[in-house]
């Protein structure tokens, strides 16, 4: 199969789709890759590298476009892309279609197929696209979180860990799955006294064994809530309720009892976030003060660690792009489910429900 691999042209995106080694597994298989020059650079892979392991360099992201039958991207096409993207094309990437009308008819209208990152799904749920960059915003919420309460920062300034003779800073995560878990696993390494809090009973028990004993698991309510922000220090928000927004865990009025100085990250900001007081921010400009409490709330927060995301993103899309280009789209959906679950457009028509649902286009 040929593929192509364009330079990612979304502000501040510095992932690409494909590593030099990710090249090489296809190339050695008899495909062909095409990447664009410099498409790697921002990751930190030079067009040497991707040569070195047997791709093409290209020029102009038209002609990768043009030649290749799968196109391997990171994020959403933006509108400059649109009319690069041909019938029958087949494109593997995060869409994220339901939140963007505009991009999901244009990709209608291209009579390409549109094999979603986001929806891949294994047959026990999980999401093996989405759970790599929870792991990087899980554990590098903590890293945030500890800068933001160093007092030129406007934090409470304490450290995380403590030293001989001081107590550590106290760490609350509200929800235990991928981001709180490595968040938590982070800030235990760093010495800190950390709770988790989740709804489900069953991950709580699976948390208390796995974790060291500076983590303590409690049952999520309000009431629980209500009490620990009150001595807590940094408290980080990584809880979803699959297909909704998240809860408002952590409302306005908690601020006025949180100590002056605490910080606050929202990493679940991207689905509506779980801290009332949270809305978007960005690399730029991470964080905002209300009440005397940092709030950091970026919402593609993989983005300040290229290297790391590339990588880990690559990892998990890898073996599935190589399915795609050794068997076709159809031959390997028909054969594996999870793939099969990431179409969401096939020549013209919405095969995913929830985004056909989110426009009352055709399903
Ligand atoms: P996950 O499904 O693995 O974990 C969510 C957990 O929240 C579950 O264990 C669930 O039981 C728990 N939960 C639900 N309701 C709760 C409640 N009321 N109190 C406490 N816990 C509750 O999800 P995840 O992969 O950890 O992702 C968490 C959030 O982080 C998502 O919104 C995701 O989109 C977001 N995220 C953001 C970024 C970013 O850059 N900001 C990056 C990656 C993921």
């Amino acid at each position: 199969m040929i593929i192509g691999v364009p330079k990612e042209i979304k502000n501040n995106e510095n992932r690409v789709a494909l590593t030099p080694a990710g090249t090489q597994e296809l190339v050695k298989r008899g495909h062909t890759v095409y990447v664009q020059q410099t498409a790697g650079v921002g990751s930190g892979f030079a067009d040497e590298e991707y040569a070195k392991a047997g791709a093409k360099m290209i020029k102009d992201a038209a002609e990768v476009y043009s030649l290749a039958e799968m196109i391997i991207k990171v994020k959403e096409p933006i509108e400059q892309e649109y009319k690069l993207i041909k019938k029958d094309q087949l494109v593997f990437t995060y869409f994220h279609f339901a939140s963007y009308e505009p991009l999901a008819k244009a990709m209608v209208e291209s009579g390409a197929v549109c094999l979603a990152y986001e929806t891949v799904e294994r047959v026990d749920g999980s999401l093996p696209l989405l759970i790599p960059m929870s792991e990087v915003a899980g554990r590098m919420s903590i890293q945030e979180g500890a800068k933001y309460l160093e007092k030129p920062l406007k934090g409470r300034g304490i450290l995380l860990g403590g030293v001989p003779g001081v107590k550590p800073a106290k760490v609350l995560v509200l929800g235990g799955g991928v981001v709180g878990t490595n968040a938590a696993k982070i800030a235990a390494g760093m010495g800190a006294d950390v709770t988790i809090m989740d709804v489900n009973l069953t991950r709580l028990r699976y948390l208390d064994d796995v974790m060291p004993k500076n983590v303590h698991t409690m049952v999520s309510n309000e009431y629980s809530i209500r009490e620990l922000v009150k001595d807590h220090d940094l408290i980080i928000g990584g809880v979803l309720i699959p297909g909704a927004k998240a809860p408002k865990l952590i409302t306005r009025d908690m601020l006025k009892t949180m100590r002056p100085g605490t910080v606050l990250v929202d990493v679940a900001v991207d689905q509506g976030g779980c801290i009332e007081t949270c809305t978007p921010t960005t690399h730029e400009n991470p964080t905002f003060i209300i009440d005397d409490v940092v709030h950091y709330c970026v919402a593609n927060m993989p983005g300040a660690v290229p290297y790391t995301s590339t990588l880990a993103l690559t990892n998990a899309t890898l073996p599935y792009a190589v399915r795609l280009a050794n068997q076709g789209w159809k031959k390997a959906c028909v054969e594996n489910t999870d793939l099969r679950n990431g179409l969401n457009v096939i020549q013209g028509e919405v095969v995913y429900k929830a985004v056909a649902d989110a426009f009352n286009l055709h399903y």
